[in-house]
């Protein structure tokens, strides 16, 4: 089948590219502009006509997905902005909300061969991270993002803003599916997963340009960036980008996936976890918080897994593994 993915240049859009080329898959990549083709067109080279680009200049302007959509078996949506720097919360909202409503207008009416839409959400979408204890479930909405706004607007705080679009682009996505269910002969599943960390396949030329929880992962473990007790203290909870990757493979595969939305976490994280095994691998690097201790680390988001391990099964890859990998693909583009 093919399967059209939106964002294709991106951190996630790029992996998700490759892992659905290699278990068989032809992939059409959405891009806003033929520059940011070449990068993909070269590394995706060996899988021959497999893989192509569809240039999508603006996915706010209606219609702009109609061409991209024909003859796909399913489409991934991914392309979102995930920018923490911003201060009016409609630069965010925005394409994240009117980006979905355009693919999924133009999947309505020019995609008769559709089986499956696939939404890149985020358990954004389902609670905004605090210091506080709690269990969080496919069946929460992140009702605290939409309150946090309605009361600070543009002084809310970055994730709160970024949490809101996620919520309101999952929730539009829902939304515009229940409402024309009858008439389509494709169904939905949305994907959810918190930090998602990892090697870079995408086009990025140095450190400070990667994505924001790339930039945010190599300043805690290569930059040293952040301070010691924040380290011991802050993170939520993560996921390897090339599980994330399978995690769509599957959620394609996988009829029973069907209507679903499915947190996909490997589990809690404190961004020393990640220090120290990056400094055992490479002593050169810094040791962080030497007085961590993992097994005192208080985690305060529990996210529930289960209907994501009966139905997409993925063998998550484990803290060690992300790092070692991570640190090599970033040695091999010298950045440290
Ligand atoms: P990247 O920034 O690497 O990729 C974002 C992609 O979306 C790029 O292809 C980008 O295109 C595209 N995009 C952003 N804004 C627009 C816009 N206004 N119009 C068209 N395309 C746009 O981020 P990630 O790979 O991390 O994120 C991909 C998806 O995964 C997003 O939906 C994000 O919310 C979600 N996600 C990410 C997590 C993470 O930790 N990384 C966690 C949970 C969810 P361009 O390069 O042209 O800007």
């Amino acid at each position: 089948g093919k399967v059209l993915v939106t964002g294709a240049n991106g951190f996630i859009g790029a992996w998700t590219c490759k892992t659905l080329l290699e278990r068989g898959f032809s992939v059409r990549g959405t891009v806003r502009n033929e520059s940011k083709a070449t990068h993909l067109r070269k590394t995706f080279a060996s899988f021959g006509d497999k893989f192509e680009i569809a240039v999508v200049e603006d996915m706010l302007e209606e219609g702009a997905f109609d061409s991209a959509v024909q003859g796909v078996d399913a489409i991934v949506h991914g392309a979102s902005p995930f920018d923490l720097a911003v201060d009016d919360p409609a630069e965010l909202i925005d394409p994240a909300v009117k980006g979905t409503t355009t693919v999924l207008t133009s999947a309505l009416k020019h995609a008769p061969t559709l089986r499956r839409f696939i939404v890149t959400s985020s358990t954004g979408a389902m609670n905004t991270p605090s210091a506080e204890m709690v269990t969080v479930s496919e069946a929460d909405w992140n009702e605290g993002a939409i309150a946090e706004i309605n009361e600070k607007g543009a002084e809310a705080s970055p994730l709160g803003k970024y949490c809101l679009s996620k919520t309101l682009a999952e929730r539009t996505a829902w939304d515009f599916y229940n409402k024309h269910k009858g008439e389509v002969g494709w169904d939905m599943v949305s994907l959810n997963p918190p930090y998602v960390f990892g090697p870079v396949l995408h086009e990025v030329d140095k450190p400070e340009k990667l994505n924001t929880s790339m930039v945010w992962w190599y300043g805690a473990v290569v930059g040293g960036s952040i301070d010691n007790e924040s380290l011991a203290n802050v993170g939520v909870a993560w996921v390897d980008v090339r599980d994330m990757a399978e995690a769509y493979t599957l959620a394609l595969t996988t009829p029973e996936a069907s209507g679903e939305r499915f947190i996909i976490s490997a589990g809690p994280f404190k961004l020393q976890d990640f220090v120290s095994i990056a400094h055992r691998l490479h002593p050169q690097l810094h040791a962080g918080n030497t007085e961590y201790n993992p097994a005192k680390a208080v985690h305060y988001t529990n996210y529930v897994t289960d209907k994501q391990r009966k139905l997409l099964p993925i063998k998550y890859r484990t803290i060690e593994e992300l790092t070692g990998d991570t640190l090599e693909n970033f040695q091999a583009r010298g950045w440290f």
